[in-house]
């Protein structure tokens, strides 16, 4: 009887009748935390992953609810991706409840995307004492597409070590990707007239902060595309963010942080600290305030009202507008939103 049944399984399982769940016809099935991450895994993974994210993609990333319905998501994960750095601290406890083994912090089923990844704004003794909401450094390195580019690769890895199979297949998708963010940032001409190993060049010289010289000295400037060509008026331009959210991405593209609106995180500003910004504005002349749009925009609307200066309403996961759908879209959705305001 035993033996019959196992054989029906095993016959109905030839057939395919017997499935476990759709995940288990070889495709490997990731979680991950925030939106952007889900994002670059399918990008990374293509028709062999399946990707979900857990946090809704307008939410504030450093605090979200878990739910029974997360716990069911991740319970037969075979890969859980969190960005780190503190952002997603809320994971740990999703992960925990998962009840589901591979998952679990030091598996190879439990990754944490931005390892590798040059963290700015290292804490220092004062800023804890203050309640830093960013004990690791700023974790919001997802705005500068040279992270991401690196974050891709830390998602390859993996995906490479769960299914070795298809290891030349993770490859190929991640250079794939790879080179379509290169030519987003730089411009698809510049990438191609530099040949193969264009993207690589143009990303070195970008970190170490001597690309338009490099360019300017093999008379390429001309040739500059992408991002970093629509974001040259945002070149020396100072903002005010409500949080610490734009600090990579103002470094990648020559913006200037002036300073929060926030003086502790998590804690509406307190008038003196509204108007030692709008002191601020006035003094060194900032025209645009950067709000995100999971925070009160009420101190950002009482500070503009008093000096002139711009609010603009900033979104920063992928899909948290519908026309922000890839994390290309969303970089793009930044620079122009950003510098229509002072055109
Ligand atoms: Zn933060």
């Amino acid at each position: 009887m035993r033996t019959m049944s196992g054989l029906l399984v095993l016959s109905l399982l030839a057939l395919g009748v017997v499935q476990q769940s759709p995940a288990r016809a070889g495709k490997l099935r990731i979680v991950t935390t925030l939106n952007y991450l889900r994002y670059v895994a399918q990008e990374v993974g293509g028709e062999r992953v399946t990707a979900v994210a857990l946090a809704n993609a307008k939410q504030d990333p450093h605090y979200v609810t878990p739910t029974p319905a997360m716990n069911q998501l991740t319970g037969d994960a075979d890969l859980f991706i969190e960005n780190g750095l503190s952002l997603d601290i809320w994971a740990k406890n999703v992960v925990d409840a998962s009840g589901n083994p591979a998952i679990q912090p030091g598996n190879p089923g439990h990754l944490i995307a931005t390892i590798n990844v040059p963290v700015k704004e290292l804490p220092t003794e004062v800023s804890r004492a203050w309640g830093d909401i960013h004990p690791q450094g700023n974790p919001h390195v997802w705005l500068d597409p040279l992270n991401v580019r690196i974050i891709a690769a830390n998602i390859a890895d993996r995906l490479k070590m769960l299914d070795p199979a298809n290891t030349a297949y993770y490859q190929s998708r991640l250079e794939q990707f790879r080179t379509r963010l290169d030519g987003a940032l730089f411009g698809e001409e510049l990438v191609r007239a530099l040949g193969k190993s264009g993207g690589d060049v143009l990303v070195r010289k970008s970190m170490n902060n001597e690309l338009g010289e490099w360019l300017k000295l093999r008379g390429l400037e001309g040739k500059l595309g992408g991002w970093m060509k629509e974001a040259e008026v945002l070149n020396g331009l100072k903002v005010i963010s409500y949080h610490k959210t734009y600090i990579y991405f103002a470094d990648r593209f020559g913006m200037r942080i002036d300073g929060e609106l926030e003086e502790k995180p998590g804690i509406p500003p307190p008038p003196q600290h509204r108007d030692a910004v709008v002191e601020e504005i006035k003094r060194d002349g900032i025209r645009v305030i950067l709000n995100d749009n999971f925070y009160s925009r009420e101190a950002a609307d009482y500070v503009a009202s008093k000096t002139g200066a711009k609010v603009i309403i900033t979104y920063l996961d992928v899909g948290a507008l519908p026309e922000v759908d890839t994390y290309e879209k969303l970089i793009t959705y930044l620079v122009q939103n950003i510098a229509q305001a002072v055109r």
